[in-house]
């Protein structure tokens, strides 16, 4: 078994916020409802949406990430993110593919991650 110690995958990796719009109602943007994604970096979507800026766009990029993607990756406010953001779930860290993760790898030239990509002991299925 190897020595190395294990990093996180998605910390080289940073494709899903490089391929999709992410969107959220405005409320996630306002702190008297709770809300705590920074205003400033969305944009209007609709009358109830907003998106992170940068992500609607013919090549997706949002402005708050940080990275070359393949190479490294971190949000810029990971603690104040979306719930969309929060949602998506790298492949196989809970015991099953996830088919945005594997998309966006793709559309960056990245193959899917494999149950291989993770220690033993990790990747127990997820509850339904
Ligand atoms: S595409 Fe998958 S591996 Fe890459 S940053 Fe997103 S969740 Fe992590
Ligand atoms: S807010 Fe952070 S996690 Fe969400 S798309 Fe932007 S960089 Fe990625």
């Amino acid at each position: 078994m190897s020595d190395t110690p294990f990093v996180h995958p998605c910390l080289s990796c940073g494709a899903c916020c490089a391929t999709f719009r992410v969107s959220m109602h405005w409320s996630e943007t306002d702190p008297n409802l709770g809300g705590v994604v920074p205003a400033e970096l969305t944009e209007p979507l609709d009358a109830h949406q907003v998106c992170m800026r940068g992500t609607w766009a013919k090549a997706p990029r949002c402005i708050a990430l940080d990275a070359v993607i393949g190479q490294y990756s971190r949000c810029t406010i990971h603690a104040q993110r979306p719930q969309a953001c929060r949602l998506v779930q790298a492949s196989w860290e809970f015991g099953r593919a996830d088919a945005q993760c594997d998309k966006a790898r793709a559309v960056h030239g990245l193959k899917p991650l494999t149950p291989q990509d993770w220690p033993p002991g990790t990747g127990a299925p997820a509850a339904d």
